[in-house]
């Protein structure tokens, strides 16, 4: 039986993995809405998207209320790089807080399911490793961080208020260290970091002595998770942990790097950030038993490859040879339509799009 077309808001749509989602539900048959005010988002994510008549784009920030029609939110709005929360803390937590507060309210009007991208660091510094869902976390509620960890968390409690309390249907993801093509390349966080600086042949900064650790999830394979998640029965509300449970220290993801990219670039050490947590994995036994199955399918190495092709690309460091050879379905359409501009790669795609190879816009941030 064809799925139902459902109408799908993502809201933080033309951020790194909110333009990855849009696609996927689009592609899953469904109509988009896209809202974003673009502090961390650019256009250039979604530019390929306009043009399709299941796809709308609204600048608004979530602080806002919003009234529109949607069956599903998925509420992604809000910055995730460390640098770029940071910018304005207090701000950043009117995002998650208020944000979902009014995406909760809309939810509610609309008797819509809805889905908050929570996140790995409501653990803060882990004290339990690997982390598991029923673990309360280690949270510095003064420090740098807290703007973020905490109006994460207070946006957790927001939701399980709304369904204990008004009957509504939730998912609380927490999503860890994500990443892949789309990210910015002054988005601070590691991997951009890693790849922008080996390509254009800088340092390579590496915090503290390199030894704390991460376990990264290439965004595909993240957005599958969610995707499955939000399709789960109204009974699993979460918090279901989403990533990729392989764990890296930084060191080890600054020799990956070096060695795919070819670069000759040292590297740097500089003072580890004020409540950097000092390791990180998920366990994701719970995923898996609900998600069917569901595992992150992509190694490290694969994705780093994809995030570098995507780099030297659109930073204009020359083609990618690894990607030249990239399946069309798994190439972004960034990529696909840079490789037709050097000669190479998938077809133009069938839908009419314009051309989103555009400059990576910086914000002030
Ligand atoms: P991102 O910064 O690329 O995307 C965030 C998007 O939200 C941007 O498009 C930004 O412009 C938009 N936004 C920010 N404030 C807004 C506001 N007030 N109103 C409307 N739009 C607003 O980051 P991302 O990595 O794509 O993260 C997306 C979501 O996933 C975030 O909620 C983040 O907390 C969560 N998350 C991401 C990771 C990761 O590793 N990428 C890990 C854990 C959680
Ligand atoms: N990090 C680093 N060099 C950089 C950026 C980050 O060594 O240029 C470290 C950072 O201190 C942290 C890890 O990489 O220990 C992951 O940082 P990121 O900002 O990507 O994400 P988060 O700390 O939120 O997991």
């Amino acid at each position: 039986m064809p799925k139902k077309t459902q109408r799908i808001l993502v809201t933080g749509g033309a951020g790194f993995i909110g333009s990855h989602l849009c696609e996927r539900m689009l592609r899953d048959g469904h109509d988009v809405l896209c809202v974003d005010n673009y502090f961390t988002g650019s256009r250039s994510n979604i530019a390929h998207l306009i043009g399709d008549p299941s796809f709308e784009v609204l600048r608004h920030d979530v602080t806002f209320p919003l009234y529109v029609e949607a069956d599903r939110i998925f509420n992604l709005a809000c910055p995730a790089s460390p640098v770029h929360y940071q910018y304005d803390p207090v701000q950043t937590t009117k995002t998650s807080v208020h944000g979902a507060i009014n995406m909760l309210g809309l939810a509610k009007r609309l008797r819509a399911r809805i889905l908050q991208a929570s996140t790995s660091e409501v653990y803060g510094d882990p004290v339990e490793h690997p982390q598991r869902e029923g673990y309360w976390g280690n949270v510095n509620p003064i420090g740098p961080r807290a703007c973020y960890d905490e109006g994460k968390r207070c946006a957790e409690t927001l939701f399980f208020d709304y369904h204990r309390q008004h009957g509504l249907e939730i998912k609380v993801a927490r999503i860890f260290n994500t990443y892949g093509p789309r990210m910015r390349p002054d988005d601070g966080r590691v991997v951009s970091n890693f790849v922008v600086q080996a390509l254009a042949g800088q340092p390579i900064t590496v915090y503290g002595d390199g030894q704390q650790t991460r376990s990264f999830c290439y965004v595909d394979d993240l957005v599958d998770g969610l995707a499955r998640f939000m399709a789960t029965p109204a009974a699993e509300p979460g918090p279901l942990n989403l990533g990729n449970p392989s764990e890296f220290t930084m060191l080890e993801l600054a020799e990956t790097v070096l060695r795919l990219t070819g670069s000759r670039s040292r590297l740097s050490f500089a003072p580890l950030p004020a409540d950097d947590p000092r390791q990180r994995r998920p366990e994701i036994g719970k995923a898996r038993e609900l998600l069917d199955g569901w595992a992150p399918v992509t190694p490290l190495e694969d994705g780093l490859e994809r995030t570098i092709a995507y780099f030297r690309l659109t930073l204009g460091h020359g083609p990618a040879r690894s990607i030249i050879a990239m399946p069309a379905a798994s190439a972004p359409p960034e990529i696909a339509a840079a490789l037709r501009r050097v000669g190479g790669g998938p077809a133009p795609a069938a839908t009419g799009t314009t051309d989103p190879a555009e400059p990576i816009q910086r914000t002030s941030a």
